[in-house]
């Protein structure tokens, strides 16, 4: 794989707000990006930067080995589908599919050859003469994908295309993203608050906070050792546990906490005596049942919420009434608030933190 996309110390000022500070990223070929963060991290900026909608206060882009910094969106090989859609209501969805090639003064033949290919690989092949206000969401959300795709973007850029689907509609179109992504094989870059979806979808998960990037990487890798405690919480729940380092040996450090000691690996160089923050998931605790192993925690179930598929347990531990542990328990356990329960950890799991 060649890295198709490079962005070095991009950043944006809106007069004294800084939306983007000094960005740096690589993106291969083929790859599906997901920006990830909270309201106001900057994920809509640097996607309006890649589609050319804003210009950066410094720092550029290269694509396939051109800067592009400098170019209006339509001179970028690059495609955005908006929130909103941007379709064109009065016209069909043909038309509308058929827009941008148009617009390049494709010939109509082969105007109609892409728009009818494109229409069938979004599975609308059948609903080209409709008029985009007889179309459900779902199918409009289509549409816009398939103007986006008609043009042959090396880049489609995606602002929360899914945000305005109900939850169901939703995942359904996550996974024909997915399946659409995966046959065409161009760059996505699309941009989210849904860490679920986030994870669903990405090669690479872009955690971002406050104009940086936090985190980077594959879903599993951020998901199971998140580089800091706010991707630790952010893409799902962590316990986090504040210790000091007692040992480090053969790659592993072994971490003093309230709960006594956990042993984490780690591939940061960590010494001994510093302070530490240990993350540990709920599905990485579970109730001891006669295990041998010795119990991590002690204590009493404080809260239970029942999710369908597990139920989840808010543990305080025996003499540390200001903490609770969440710990994820089969959903048919029987179990009530104030049972005393014990739970062993899977400390293979444990994840050192940086900050
Ligand atoms: P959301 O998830 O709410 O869409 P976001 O992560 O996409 O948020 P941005 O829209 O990129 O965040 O905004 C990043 C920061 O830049 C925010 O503080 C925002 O208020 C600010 N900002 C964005 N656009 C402008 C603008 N045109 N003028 C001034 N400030 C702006």
């Amino acid at each position: 794989m060649t890295n198709a996309v490079l962005i070095e110390s991009l950043s944006k000022s809106f007069g004294k707000v800084q939306a983007l500070k000094s960005i740096d990223l690589v993106i291969d070929e083929g790859q599906y990006v997901v920006l990830l963060g909270p309201s106001g991290s900057g994920k809509t900026t640097l996607l309006s930067i890649l589609g050319g909608f804003l210009g950066p206060t410094s720092g550029r882009i290269c694509l396939r080995g051109q800067d592009i910094t400098g170019l209006p969106p339509a001179k970028r090989p690059t495609a955005t589908v908006f929130q909103d859609y941007a379709l064109f209501p009065h016209m069909s969805v043909r038309d509308n599919v058929a827009f941008g090639l148009r617009m390049r003064r494709m010939a109509k033949r082969q105007v109609d050859d892409a728009v009818d290919r494109m229409l069938e690989l979004v599975g609308l092949g059948n609903f080209g003469d409709r008029k985009i206000n007889q179309m459900s969401g779902g199918q409009r959300q289509r549409i816009a994908l398939a103007r986006a795709l008609v043009i042959e973007p090396v880049v489609l850029l995606l602002d929360e295309p899914l945000g305005a689907l109900d939850l169901h509609l939703r995942r359904r179109m996550q996974e024909e993203i997915h399946r659409l992504q995966r046959k065409i094989g161009s760059i996505f870059i699309h941009v989210t608050h849904d860490q679920e979806e986030a994870m669903s979808l990405a090669d690479k998960v872009v955690v971002m906070r406050q104009g940086n990037v936090e985190d980077c990487g594959s879903p599993r890798r951020v998901y199971l050792h998140p580089a800091t405690s706010f991707t630790a919480t952010f893409m799902g729940s962590s316990n986090l546990l504040n210790g000091i380092i007692t040992d480090i040996d053969d790659g592993q450090a072994l971490v003093e906490t309230a709960l006594g000691h956990i042993k984490c690996a780690t591939q940061q160089s960590v010494h001994k005596g510093t302070a530490a923050q240990v993350s540990l998931r709920p599905e990485h605790l579970r109730l001891m049942n006669g295990s041998a192993e010795p119990a991590l925690v002690k204590g009493n179930v404080s809260d239970l919420v029942f999710h369908g598929t597990h139920m989840r347990l808010s543990v305080t531990p025996e003499g540390l009434d200001d903490m609770e542990i969440t710990v994820t328990a089969s959903a048919d356990l029987d179990v009530e608030i104030g049972a005393f329960v014990e739970l062993v950890a899977d400390h293979t799991k444990a994840t050192l933190l940086c900050s």
